[in-house]
């Protein structure tokens, strides 16, 4: 109601200016004096789904309207809209000099509470400078407690969405994913279908990486489902081309073609500029990919061009720049009649365009498509240098990315009771394995690179399968523990998180349980840590015969297991904690005597929906709970919260 108030006119001219502007919109005016605020923002990108050019003339409009009248609140609401607007649309220096506008019409937080916190967000979800994820994270805690003191479910599902973006920028799949599920569900909950209609639409490209069995298709037709009669043009092309992507990264370019195309059309109905280059660096893409090499070269040339118009996008011409680099190479390896001077010119100009806004990214697209384009031209020494540029780029990213999880688990899991020691032997193992790895990788990506060299001559695309493969298999080796070869911390959560969506949507059981061994410190300190690791693999091999086939278990920490068993009821574990038990009993351990008598402690949770027992944060802290009371029970035994008897000692007594 304040802003209602100050929003009166105040003079004739006022009134004017707004009755003008109110006829201008069509809107009636009882509903445009209610679109305040959040409101405001939601609308705006509402209106955007269909047409972001439109609704950003008319968030202009509102904000000059505003102006005229002296409605701070407005222009303050307005200009953070614009940040947004301008923010999904790619302009990311723009979107942060509207959030900085904003800041000028900051009400008194005193009385309004509510803003600051949203131009805070606002500043940082279009920060331009380089991304630093402690920073981040701190930020979103101290944002998150402000946003939920404060009640302000939008918000939160806000900086579920930064989260969600800013690990999608890092290429980190399954926290994305997580970070996506939160928006969806929020999104949802809001009954914003721009939300949830953006997680649905990055979950496509992603699911392909997080689980090959995932369909792409699947999060498409269900981003489409949330936007029902809408016409959401926009929003539609912005679909179509993920799936597109999914499609040609999965090695089904030519189901692609009709959604490139359909992307094409809709931005072509819009004016829009941004995916009319997408549409085109699509279709150059799928003719790459099928070698109709004119094709390619005719729709790289077509985004090109609409990059030179726009300002904008002239960031985003080292895609279709590199597919003119390849399909003048394949013209070139094929025999064809390319100029060899065309060629060289387009590597020249691709490399001047990473040379005037290096990125990682970019450094790799570069240096993959010259090392193709200077090798069809005979160039091979320097064809080589590019390649080896790539191979290092790439395992620079993995090795960062790596480093980050570190980090990243360690913040969010480190308690009290997971001692540091843990932590420090952790961490050097860790360190020790990144190292080895490292030099593994380096030697076996230089060798792959070499006979994609070799495959070149042969002029296909085999060299991108290739590069994928080798991709996906690096990818699986950094989610085994070194150890034992179980599944490690990142995977077996990953695993969990995705079994875990899959029983609530499916509305399945799902039970987790965590095991630590008992006294283990005892057994290091007795016989030694060769021993002690010799225990840890018995454990493994244990565990890895008594687990069903849906069920998944894996390494959680130093002496620690999580358990991923999906449809079953907790009511089923003490059957599986006997057979471990006994599994553990008959698998040998060099260097402790027979029977060695090791044993361990088993606490279990169950998904309980609407009991607060429904997510995995959750579920891992009961089992936790139980496990600590299993330990307290006197240790080799199992608790579970349905568990009858409650005490751990009634279900499976302590062995004699
Ligand atoms: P409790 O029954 O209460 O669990 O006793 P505990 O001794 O098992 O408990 P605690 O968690 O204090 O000890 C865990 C020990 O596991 C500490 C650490 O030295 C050891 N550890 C952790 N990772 C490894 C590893 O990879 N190899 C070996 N040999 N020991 C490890
Ligand atoms: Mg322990
Ligand atoms: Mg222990």
């Amino acid at each position: 109601m304040r802003g209602l108030a100050r929003r009166l006119p105040r003079s004739g001219r006022a009134v004017t200016v707004a009755l003008a502007a109110t006829l201008l919109l069509g809107a009636p005016p009882l509903a445009r004096a209610q679109e305040t605020g959040v409101a405001l923002i939601t609308g705006t990108l509402q209106r955007a789904m269909d047409d972001p050019g439109a609704a950003l003339g008319q968030l202009r409009q509102q904000i000059a309207a505003a102006r005229s009248a002296g409605d701070r609140d407005r222009l303050f609401w307005g200009h953070l809209a614009l940040a947004d607007l301008l923010a999904e649309t790619d302009d990311r220096v723009a979107a942060h000099q509207a959030a900085q506008a904003a800041r000028a019409w900051l009400p008194n937080t005193l009385v309004s509470p509510r803003e600051r916190p949203w131009l805070d967000f606002y500043l940082r979800y279009t920060a331009v400078g380089p991304f630093v994820p402690a920073e981040h994270r701190q930020a979103q805690a101290q944002a998150r407690e402000a946003a939920r003191a404060a009640g302000d479910e939008a918000l939160l599902c806000r900086l579920d969405l930064l989260d969600a973006v800013r690990h999608v920028e890092l290429d980190d799949a399954d926290e994305a994913w997580a970070a996506l599920e939160a928006v969806e569900r929020c999104g949802a909950k809001l009954g914003d279908a721009a939300l949830q209609a953006y997680a649905l639409g990055t979950m496509a490209p992603l699911a392909v990486r997080i689980a090959p069995q995932l369909r792409p298709e699947g999060y498409v037709e269900r981003a489409l489902q949330v936007l029902g009669e809408q016409p959401a043009r926009h929003q539609r092309a912005w679909l179509l081309d993920d799936l597109g992507w999914a499609l040609v990264n999965g090695g089904r370019a030519a189901q692609a073609r009709v959604h490139f195309e359909r992307v094409l059309a809709l931005a072509t109905a819009i004016a829009n500029p941004s995916f009319t280059m997408r549409g085109h660096e699509g279709l150059a893409e799928v003719a790459l990919r099928e070698g109709d090499t004119a094709a390619a070269l005719r729709h790289a040339r077509a985004a090109l061009r609409v990059a030179d118009e726009q300002p904008a996008l002239r960031f985003r011409r080292v895609t279709a720049q590199t597919q003119v680099v390849e399909a003048l190479a394949q013209t070139l390896a094929e025999g064809g009649a390319a100029a060899r001077s065309a060629l060289a010119e387009a590597i020249e100009r691709l490399r001047a365009l990473e040379h005037a806004q290096p990125s990682s990214r970019n450094t790799e697209l570069v240096a993959r498509s010259a090392a193709r384009g200077l090798h069809a031209l005979g160039r091979d020494a320097e064809a080589y240098a590019e390649l080896e540029r790539y191979v290092a780029q790439m395992l620079g990213a993995q090795r960062a990315m790596r480093e980050r999880e570190a980090q990243r688990l360690q913040a969010r899991y480190e308690s009290a009771r997971r001692d540091a020691e843990n932590a420090a032997l952790r961490q050097a193992a860790e360190l020790a394995r990144l190292e080895l790895e490292a030099r593994e990788q380096r030697q076996r990506a230089l060798l792959a690179a070499l006979a994609a060299l070799a495959l070149l001559l042969a002029g296909g695309g085999g060299y991108f399968a290739r590069a994928l493969a080798r991709r996906r298999r690096l990818a699986e080796l950094a989610l085994r523990d070194e150890l034992t070869g179980l599944p490690n911390r990142r995977a077996v959560l990953a695993f969990a998180r995705e079994q875990l969506a899959l029983a609530t949507r499916l509305d399945l059981p799902i039970t987790l349980a965590l095991v630590d061994l008992d006294r283990f410190k005892d057994i290091n300190d007795r016989h030694g840590h060769a021993v002690g690791d010799r225990v840890l693999e018995a454990f493994a091999a244990a565990a890895q015969r008594v687990v069903r086939g849906q069920d998944r278990v894996g390494r959680y920490g130093g002496e620690e297991w999580l358990l991923v068993m999906p449809g079953t009821h907790v009511g089923e574990l003490p059957a599986l904690f006997g057979r471990l038990r006994e599994a553990l009993a008959e698998q040998p351990v060099e260097g402790l005597p027979v029977p060695h008598r090791v044993t361990f402690s088993m606490g279990a949770a169950e998904r309980v929906p609407g009991q607060g027992l429904d997510t995995l944060e959750a579920l891992i802290a009961e089992a936790d709970r139980q496990l600590y009371r299993a330990k307290a029970s006197g240790r080799d035994a199992l608790c579970g919260p349905a568990l009858p008897g409650g005490a751990a000692a009634d279900v499976l007594p302590n062995a004699a």
